[in-house]
């Protein structure tokens, strides 16, 4: 075999396994079809993500820390509400912070998905453990008892014991194996733009609650020029969807506004808006014959509460756990105790996630003065309860269940 493990899909949650298989001894070949250098733009992936600290404490581990500090905007404060009325729930980094914490006062930070996607690729092209192949598609996939082979368009025969299928959410490996999946789609589309606006954000992302879905605004450092800036992420119902997408800047400056009060004075949009539509999907297993799946290939939520991209690489520190503690026995890396050892560690907290983020949607989806007061209720009353809103926190920052050593800050 000419290396320990292939895989297809050198996205977000792809390429971060690659860097942490090369950081505990394993070696392994990146295959994407797309040109990695053409997703490094704005008009690509205008997105920017919340990574939760528990997911920062593994990109530092796996020494993607100079990135984080050059990019990353600390989130130390998420203030939840019912649109701008009533009393907000506020999630504070200081009061969670204690040991064991990996949040180091912030509970997670904003990176534009363009700084994510360079860094990753930088360090992937720069690591001898790593075999990059892209632009390239695989045009056969072999495997069976004897192990895995792919070859790819240009004749290129790539052998290893294992294939790792991180190629998003249509992963067409995923269908090859015949894995069932869960899916439904959500009537909303997702509106994603950035801002610069006249108040500081003080480190605040803001979750407001509207019946047309979640409207969540990020704090971004600042722009070259100085100015304050956030990230807009605004839950729409399908409908109105093209027209949002067709006002300008001012019409949608002032659409904005609207929605978010005077929370942070005067808005400028400093980018054009980019829409994605949202839906649900969870495969029924995460493994097959030397076959794992990881990311949205195996999984993808509403992004609500900024999970989506941090459940991916939850299951990227379990899997490299478990590939490298297997390598260090000498046991056979596609052997099905292996890759049950991966799937049932992250199907379950991935099915938990996923619930509550749908459920979360649907809560605050329902309109009418009754319900928007239960919801009240409920965001005082957890706010009340030091010890369910520690409990959230830790959710947020990605800390909670059985976690693998790198989301804890510690080498494989
Ligand atoms: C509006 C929005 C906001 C979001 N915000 C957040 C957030 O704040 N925090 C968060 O945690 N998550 C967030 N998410 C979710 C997050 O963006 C995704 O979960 C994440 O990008 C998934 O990464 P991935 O690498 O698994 O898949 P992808 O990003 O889809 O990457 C798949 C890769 O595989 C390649 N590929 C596909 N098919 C093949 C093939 N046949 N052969 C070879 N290569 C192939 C592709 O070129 C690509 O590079 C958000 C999502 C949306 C829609």
């Amino acid at each position: 075999m000419d290396h320990d493990v292939i895989i297809i899909g050198g996205g977000l949650v792809g390429m971060t396994l690659a860097l942490a298989l090369a950081s505990g001894g394993v070696t392994s070949a990146v295959v994407d079809s797309a040109d990695l250098d053409a997703t490094l733009t704005t008009a690509f992936d205008g997105r920017a993500s919340a990574i939760a600290s528990a997911s920062a404490a593994m990109f530092r581990t796996i020494g993607l820390g100079a990135m984080l500090d050059a990019h990353g905007c600390p989130i130390h404060r998420i203030r939840v509400s019912d649109g701008t009325t009533g009393k907000p729930l506020v999630f504070d980094a200081l009061e969670s912070d204690g040991p064991g914490s990996a949040g180091g006062g912030a509970l997670g930070w904003m990176v534009e998905n363009r700084h994510l996607r360079a860094g990753l690729l930088t360090a992937g092209r720069t690591t001898a453990a790593i075999s990059l192949f892209a632009p390239a598609s695989a045009a056969a996939i072999v495997r069976d008892a004897a192990g895995a082979t792919v070859t790819l368009a240009d004749g290129t025969v790539l052998t290893a014991p294992l294939v790792v299928a991180a190629d998003g959410r249509r992963s067409k490996l995923r269908e090859a194996a015949g894995i069932a999946v869960a899916r439904w789609s959500y009537p909303q589309t997702a509106i994603v733009t950035m801002i610069e606006h006249e108040r500081a954000h003080g480190n605040t992302a803001y979750e407001l609650f509207y019946p047309t879905g979640p409207f969540a605004i990020l704090p971004m450092l600042a722009s070259d020029g100085g100015a304050n800036r956030s990230a807009i992420v605004w839950t729409v119902e399908n409908d109105a969807a093209p027209g949002t997408l067709k006002l300008g800047p001012r019409a949608l400056a002032a659409e904005i506004g609207k929605r978010i009060g005077g929370l942070l004075g005067a808005v400028t949009v400093i980018a054009p808006p980019a829409s994605y539509a949202l839906g649900f999907h969870h495969a029924a297993t995460y493994a097959a014959e030397r076959l794992v799946l990881i990311g949205d290939a195996a999984h993808g939520i509403h992004p609500i509460a900024g999970q989506g991209l941090n459940m991916g690489l939850r299951d990227v520190a379990a899997l490299a756990e478990v590939l490298v503690d297997s390598a260090r026995l000498g046991l056979d890396l596609g052997a099905p105790a292996v890759t049950a050892r991966y799937s049932a560690w992250r199907r379950l907290d991935n099915s938990m996630v996923g619930a509550v983020t749908d459920g979360l949607n649907r809560l605050f989806a329902i309109p009418g003065r009754a319900p928007a007061a239960v919801r009240r209720v409920g965001l005082a009353a957890v706010e009340r309860i030091p010890l369910l809103k520690r409990r959230f926190m830790a959710e947020a920052r990605g800390e909670t269940g059985d976690r693998p050593k790198l989301l804890l800050g510690e080498a494989l």
